[in-house]
């Protein structure tokens, strides 16, 4: 099965690995020439004082980043080695497991398992959503584009540089579509470069914070995207209790680090439910 996992994931875990190395080597290239020119563009002899802020600040979110993309991958929320001890209230039953599963579990046709409080299944690392990784996943969306936003300006600084002696307007149309000012001569090769590196930041930082925010958005409410999409929202306790639910008892420090430890409340088996405002607002855990 492992073997199986491995042909399954390894392509995009490939073109992820490749394409992320070459944009970090290509944004460590940046900051270290930039030290050596200064506002002008003009090459200083012993150039400016080493970059110190600027490159722990870029090794923390690249570091950050990296080390949440591998617990999310490693940190499966399947039902693989889950002791699901019979069926109750909002229990279903998988045809493909051949098993009864706990509320908000659902199967994935990637994954080939069921997985606890499914969300859904990340194409990009191969690995689904769900209750064991959602901290993670949305840690690694916020240190990613954190990450891109910083090679996107270190990038355009460069591009900027690089165009002084041209109008705004052919900066700004060489931001905007680099390829046809490339192939009407009107960059050269080492221009086209750092802008169109520059505009995979963007799109990556703005591919990342749209992510986020709506995952955000999806936490607070405590909801999955199945339940967003069909206005369910019984597992909703408050902003608090969800983040909890979510990220952990420590759910204000895990933004930091991965290695902050931060127990989840529950057990992804079980989970409270609100009833509706006309009701009583009395709680009742859903078995
Ligand atoms: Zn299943
Ligand atoms: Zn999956």
């Amino acid at each position: 099965m492992a073997g199986n996992g491995w042909d399954r994931n390894a392509v995009p875990l490939c073109a992820g690995a490749v394409l992320g190395g070459a944009l970090v080597l290509e944004v460590f290239v940046v900051l270290f020439q930039l030290r050596h020119e200064d506002g002008d563009g003009h090459e200083h002899e012993k150039g400016q004082p080493f970059p110190f802020s600027s490159l722990v600040s870029l090794l923390f979110l690249l570091g950050n980043a990296l080390e949440n993309a591998r617990r999310f991958i490693t940190a499966s929320p399947s039902t693989r080695g889950v002791m699901l001890a019979g069926a109750g209230q909002g229990w279903d039953y998988c045809y493909s497991c051949q098993t009864h599963v706990p509320p908000r579990c659902a199967h994935c046709f990637s994954c080939s398992v069921c997985v606890l409080r499914r969300d859904h299944h990340c194409t990009l690392l191969g690995q689904c959503l769900g209750y064991q990784n959602y901290r993670y996943f949305l840690c690694l969306l916020l240190h990613g584009a954190a990450a891109l936003l910083f090679g996107c300006l270190l990038n355009a600084k460069v591009v900027m540089l690089l165009q002084q002696e041209e109008t705004p307007v052919r900066t700004v149309l060489l931001l905007v579509v680099p390829w046809l000012m490339l192939l009407i001569g009107q960059v050269s090769f080492t221009t086209f470069i750092y802008a169109f590196v520059t505009d995979v930041c963007m799109v990556g930082f703005l591919f990342c914070t749209g992510f986020l925010l709506f995952h955000a958005l999806l936490t607070l409410r405590g909801q999955t995207t199945k339940e967003w999409f069909e206005g369910d929202r019984q597992y909703n306790l408050g902003w608090w209790s969800n983040l909890q639910d979510v990220l952990g008892e420590r759910w204000y420090l895990v933004w930091l680090s991965p290695f902050i430890a931060s127990p989840l409340p529950g057990d992804g088996i079980t989970f409270l439910t609100k009833k509706p405002k006309s009701e009583p607002l009395t709680k009742s855990r859903d078995y």
